[in-house]
């Protein structure tokens, strides 16, 4: 089959000829018919910020299809499911999956697909039965962004920020998970405010029921922040960018009382004075992926028609073109490109 593989930081994805994935009683073979680019594949093949666990490796964590072989000891799926892949295989049994907070996982079995085992920018891949999500038949593969950019904006809105009717919440980066953040927000009856640098990415999260848009390359973000909400400022910031600008910006317009979230990040740290956390009760919180509960929640969202995720899918790459997708996330022009390997 073809698959996409990580060699070294700074080179680009080899798309080679590799052997169909063979499983385990508890796995099935998946023939993946979308997987989306995230962001965080450039922390692995561009910034070295992230690695692989082991080289070389197929990237792609977002991914869905059709089963084509299920394992002796999975029982509840079979051979042509749609389903998606969600791409935290945690153990189900650890301290943390046990209270459901699967994403902080400890075992030692634990697995990320696509970042340390073989992932989905390829024709096939493998995955344990209880990582899979079903797709209901209206539903369309490219769902499979959902597994991390869906599941993740869901799980940082109700689980982390606890998001409430009336609160004020600033979207810091409108890609694809900034985005659909926007939209749980919106579900949770928050004002929402999308701030990026990109006026098309802002019309976006207009279209899916953004209050107001800044656009904070051409603005001053406080100043107009100030004018939208006066001088109280801004209940939640979930902040997808996390460069030095970004996450300044964030703690100058936080509320008392406000949490800034943080869901994305670069290599540059944050240095802060402690006392405007505690003058104002601020607090500042990491939100890390999702369990496959709330992926599943989020499926039914889309199905149910209380989430849109076509307004997202910003571009279609064959997997043979998968660095010219990459290039588009570089460039931050993509909301989310989706590789299809056939
Ligand atoms: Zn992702
Ligand atoms: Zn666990």
């Amino acid at each position: 089959m073809k698959a996409a593989r990580f060699y070294r930081v700074g080179d680009p994805l080899r798309v080679e000829e590799v052997d169909i994935p063979t499983i385990s009683p508890e796995e099935v073979l998946v023939k993946i018919k979308v997987c989306g680019i995230c962001r965080i594949d450039i922390h692995f093949i561009d910034e070295g910020l992230l690695k692989p666990g082991k080289i070389p490796q197929i990237m792609g964590h977002e991914a869905a299809g059709d089963i084509v072989e299920v394992g002796k000891d999975v029982s509840d799926l079979i051979v042509g499911d749609r389903v998606l892949i969600h791409f935290y295989f945690s153990c189900g049994d650890c301290y943390y999956c046990r209270r459901g907070r699967e994403s902080l996982c400890v075992s030692p079995n634990f697995q990320q697909f696509g970042f340390t085992v073989d992932g989905g920018y390829a024709e096939y891949a493998k995955a344990p039965g209880r990582s899979i999500v079903k797709l209901p038949p209206e539903v369309p593969y490219e769902a499979g962004i959902l597994g991390d950019a869906g599941s993740t904006a869901f799980h940082a809105v109700r689980e982390v920020g606890k998001v409430r009717i009336g609160d004020i919440v600033v979207i810091m980066g409108c890609g694809g998970v900034g985005l659909c953040t926007l939209q749980m927000a919106k579900l949770n009856g928050a004002r929402v405010i999308a701030v990026d640098i990109n006026d098309r990415k802002l019309e976006i999260g207009k279209s899916l029921g953004g209050d107001c848009t800044i656009n904070s390359l051409t603005n001053n973000l406080s100043e107009e922040i100030r004018k939208l909400v006066g001088d109280r400022g801004v209940d939640l910031v979930f902040e997808f960018v996390g460069v030095k600008k970004t996450m300044y910006n964030s703690l100058k317009i936080l509320a008392r009382g406000g949490k800034l979230i943080f869901i994305g990040y670069s290599d540059d740290k944050l240095l802060l004075d402690p006392r405007k956390l505690i003058v104002g009760e601020r607090q500042i919180l990491g939100s890390r992926a999702s369990s496959k509960h709330e992926t599943i929640e989020v499926v039914e969202l889309l199905r149910e028609g209380k989430f849109r995720l076509n307004p997202l899918i910003s571009h279609r790459i064959p997997l043979p073109n998968i660095n010219d997708g990459l290039e588009l996330v570089r460039k931050g022009e993509a909301i989310r490109a989706v590789v299809i390997p056939t």
